[in-house]
């Protein structure tokens, strides 16, 4: 059944009569729908079908929890095939026109040990920011230098671009932050996916920290969001606190959420934070 197919059958479901017609309908949606998560993402059937749970009719309430239970063990068992496939697989080779050499260093990978010259601006700040970019970038990785480089010099351009062309206290924030998080020993997923251009410098430059925080995080956030493929609690403005979030501003753990989809149905839903301390509001997909 494809996604078309399916809510036309939801549509049947809302408007089902009798239990019979319940019944009928989610017995058909239990045998022909192959549970995905995009398949599940793009039609929230999930969501729809977990609201019946507690119908009056036990039956009903009994295979609602058994179509729940396949879909979810469906969705992980996904999820692991991904895992192994991707683990499996030899290293994404990059589209880049450079070679594919790998690079070999002599020490630690900073500018000057790489050869890179960073001495590319009247300022002196925004050399110094290429530098410190470059070490964090290149720190475990064996990239050529003339590839890091080029990215580097474009995060960089990208962050002077976002703080309006001065070199300030704002730029100096910014930066700062960036670097820390670029540098953390914890994330490299954050540097891998920017040296393979999963996050682009432009993107790079307007995440929050909670979008650049190393993997147990993503991995938590996997969580809530599997959690809103059936159960639409999640999506609504229910504004739940917790203390899963910290605040940038107040570094308190008390914030309240909720999660909405902005774009289309196959993007990644948006966090909406709000910190009940002090006030402070952000979002991450
Ligand atoms: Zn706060």
């Amino acid at each position: 059944m494809d996604a078309k197919e399916i809510v036309t059958v939801m549509k049947d479901l809302e408007k089902a009569e009798s239990d019979s017609q319940i019944i009928r309908l989610l017995t058909l949606l239990q045998t022909d729908v192959v549970p995905t998560e995009k398949v599940l993402r793009e039609t929230k059937v999930g969501v729809t079908v977990n609201r019946l749970r507690s119908h009056a009719n036990p039956e009903v309430g009994t295979l609602v929890k058994k179509i729940i239970k396949t879909w979810k063990d469906g969705v992980s068992q996904e999820k692991k095939k991904k895992a192994v496939s991707s683990a499996g697989s030899p290293a994404k080779s990059t589209t880049s026109t450079t070679t594919n050499e790998r690079f070999v260093s002599k020490g630690p990978r900073t500018p000057k040990n790489d050869g890179v010259k960073v001495e590319i601006y009247e300022n002196k700040t925004r050399n110094g920011s290429i530098s410190a970019i470059y070490t964090a970038l290149a720190m475990d990785s064996d990239e050529q230098p003339s590839k890091i480089f080029e990215l580097v010099k474009d995060i960089e351009k990208q962050c002077f671009k976002a703080v309006n062309f001065t070199v300030d206290d704002t730029y100096r924030n910014k930066l700062r932050s960036l670097i820390m998080n670029l540098k953390n020993k914890n994330n490299p997923t954050l540097r891998r996916s920017i040296l393979d251009h999963e996050i682009i410098p432009s993107k790079l430059v307007t995440m929050s920290a909670q979008e650049l925080a190393p993997d147990s995080l993503k991995k938590e956030m996997e969580e809530i969001y599997k959690k809103n493929l059936f159960d639409a609690q999640g999506a609504t403005e229910n504004n739940s606190v917790t203390d899963r979030f910290e605040c940038g501003k107040c570094k308190q753990r008390k914030v309240s959420y909720f999660q909405k989809q902005t774009r289309s149905a196959d993007e990644p839903l948006t966090t909406f934070c709000k910190c009940e301390n002090c006030g402070n509001r952000w979002k991450f997909s």
